[in-house]
Parts: structure tokens; C-alpha cells; sequence
């Protein structure tokens, strides 16, 4: 059978798409047709992205599964017209980039490395800063961005710390899960990240009362969802010195509004939702790879628990 697949990602980016996406299925050995305008009770697949042209599903009536070209599913996971499987993406090129942000940034701060930067002014004074087997270094969520920071972070001597919802064991860090072990990860956190999904659950992680459980002096970094912090907690944190720093990549709404006191705090760095991008050619080759299992009556990969939203 022919299966129909709709690109439905940001319109433009079809261009670059459509050859990426018709070449991984071919090699994915999957008969296809490839369109962004196709009859939508032809459709078999959508390839999904929240800033493309589609969040009513139910004119897709023979739809098998929703591929979200994005690997944060928030504003799709409750959308009610959504009936069939949803995979969120989980990609190679995603994750290396999200990787090489963290590591980039947790170097800034735990190099001190504003300070020469913004420059000594003829002031020769060395300040030594501690070793990376001297820093704690918490992510909070161990999916598969947190974990392979955190991993990365490990492997390059920091001490870490991870939170997740359930209960795991991975070499080289400390695994913390739950409500109650959240006191515990913040407190080792001289440098926090967050790479939490935005869920119901989620919200607020970050408030007066988990801000407080931070180190004096700690440094945030949310490559995350902006969602995830009380905005305003954290301005009075930072306000005071108890947060020294936040580097921030994600906010509750985006772009971050002119007047917001984000971009002119002293404390805060604003990067605009740059953290990791999904990659063409190696989202173009998971999609592929879960249109090939649907048709083969394969478990898809990445399924989205709509319940727990994400
Ligand atoms: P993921 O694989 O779904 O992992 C999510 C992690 O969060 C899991 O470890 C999960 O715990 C944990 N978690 C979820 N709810 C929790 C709760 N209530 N308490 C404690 N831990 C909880 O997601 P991912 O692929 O790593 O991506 C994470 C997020 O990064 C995305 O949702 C998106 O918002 C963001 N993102 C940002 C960018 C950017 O450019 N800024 C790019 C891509 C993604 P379990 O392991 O126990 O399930």
C-alpha cells in the first residue's frame, strides 16, 4: 500500500523538506507519496510542527500516527481533535546540539569566564577557578537531552546530579527521582539545568521556595520550556545575589516581550530558543524510519504518553 504522508512542519522549510524527507524514505524502503497540500482523508502521516498549518486533526480521518518534528510536544500532547499515536523527536543532530549549548555555557560560569570578557581594565589579578571534580552540577530531567548533557558534563569531571520522574541508575551520577528528591538535587546545584518538558506537572519546578534550596550564588541555565520557572520568583533571586546568574534559552512567551526585565537584568543572558535544532537530514531519517515501522505494524519509536504530556 501507498502510504500518504503530509508535511505539516513550518511552511518555509518545505523546501528544504521535501528532498530530505523523499530521500529518507526511499532509503527507508517506504512507498510513498510526499506533499504539504495533500486531501486531508487521504492522509496516512503527518509530519508535525506546532508553527506549521495544522492543529485540528479531525478532518484526518484515515490518520495512522502524528510525527512531531519538534522533541517538546507540549502544545500538541492535549489537543483533544488528536486521536491516533504521537511521536515526539528524538534526533542525533538535536541532541549534539543541545550538548554542545549546556557544555558551553556551564564552561562560561564555571570558568568565571565574564570577567575577562568583559575585561580586567589593566587590573593583573589571577583568580583561580575550581576544578570541574569540584562542582555540582544538577540537570533536572534525564530524557534524552538531560542524560546526555548530564553524561557529557560527568565525563568531563563535574559532579552531577540528575532528577527525573522515575527511579534510575546511570554510571557516573548521582540519580535522584521524584518529589522527593528534588530538595537534594537543588541543594548540589552550584550550576542548574533544566531540560524538564513543559507539563501540568512541570510548571513553576523552579518558585521562591525551590530558588531558596539553590546555593548562594547559583547559576540556572533553561534550554528547557519557559514555563518551568515563576518568572518572578526568580527575578527577586536573582535581584538579591542568591541566583548569580541565569542564562535563559526559553520563556513563557516567545519572543521575549521588548519591556521584559529579562533582557536589560544584569544577571541574565537571553539566547532566542537556539539551544538545539531539530536537523534535517537526521529528523528526515527518524520520521522515515517510524513511517516504515507503522506500515510494517511496528511499535513506533518515541511514542508520546499523552497522559503525562511528553
Ligand atoms: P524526554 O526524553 O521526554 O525527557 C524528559 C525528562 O524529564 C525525563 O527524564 C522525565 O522523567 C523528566 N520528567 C518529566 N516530568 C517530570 C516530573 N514531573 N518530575 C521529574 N522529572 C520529570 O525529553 P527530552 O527529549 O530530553 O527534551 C526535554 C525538553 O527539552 C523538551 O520537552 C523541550 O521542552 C526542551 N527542548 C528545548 C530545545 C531548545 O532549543 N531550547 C530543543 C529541544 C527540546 P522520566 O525519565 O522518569 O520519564
Amino acid at each position: 500500500m501507498t502510504a500518504r504522508v503530509l508535511y505539516a512542519g513550518a511552511p518555509a522549510r518545505w523546501d528544504e523538506y521535501r528532498p530530505a524527507l523523499a530521500r529518507a524514505l526511499e532509503q527507508a524502503g517506504v512507498d510513498c507519496v510526499l506533499g504539504d497540500d495533500l486531501p486531508a482523508d487521504e492522509v496516512d502521516y503527518i509530519v508535525y510542527a506546532p508553527n506549521g498549518p495544522v492543529s485540528d486533526f479531525t478532518p484526518f480521518t484515515r490518520l495512522k500516527a502524528v510525527l512531531s518534528l519538534w522533541a517538546g510536544v507540549d502544545t500538541v500532547a492535549g489537543n483533544r481533535t488528536l486521536t491516533v499515536p504521537l511521536a515526539r523527536m528524538v534526533d542525533h543532530g538535536l541532541t549534539r546540539g543541545m550538548i554542545e549549548w549546556v557544555t558551553g555555557h556551564t564552561l562560561r560560569h564555571h570558568l568565571g569566564m565574564d570577567r575577562y570578557i568583559h575585561g580586567l581594565g589593566g587590573d593583573w589579578q589571577p583568580a583561580y577557578p575550581p576544578l570541574a571534580e569540584e562542582r555540582g552540577v544538577t540537570v533536572l530531567g534525564l530524557g534524552a537531552l538531560g542524560r546526555a548533557c548530564a553524561e557529557t558534563l560527568a565525563g568531563l569531571g563535574f559532579r552531577v546530579t540528575g532528577w527525573s520522574r522515575s527511579a534510575k541508575t546511570i554510571p557516573g551520577l548521582t540519580c535522584l527521582h521524584g518529589e522527593a528528591g528534588l530538595a537534594e538535587a537543588l541543594a548540589s546545584a552550584e550550576i542548574l539545568v533544566l531540560l524538564l518538558p513543559n507539563t501540568p506537572e512541570t510548571e513553576n519546578t523552579l518558585n521562591a521556595t525551590t530558588l531558596a534550596q539553590l546555593p548562594e550564588g547559583a547559576v540556572i541555565l533553561n534550554p528547557g520550556r519557559g514555563r518551568l520557572i515563576d518568572d518572578e520568583a526568580l527575578l527577586a533571586a536573582l535581584d538579591s545575589g542568591h541566583v548569580g546568574h541565569a542564562t535563559l534559552d526559553t520563556f513563557r512567551v516567545e519572543p521575549l516581550p521588548r519591556a521584559h526585565r529579562y533582557w536589560s537584568h544584569p544577571r541574565v543572558t537571553v539566547t532566542p530558543h537556539v539551544a538545539a535544532e531539530t536537523r534535517l537530514r537526521t529528523s528526515s531519517e527518524v520520521i522515515a524510519e517510524n513511517v516504515r515501522r507503522a506500515e510494517a505494524g511496528e511499535p513506533l519509536l518515541h511514542l508520546v504518553d499523552r497522559s503525562a504530556g511528553y
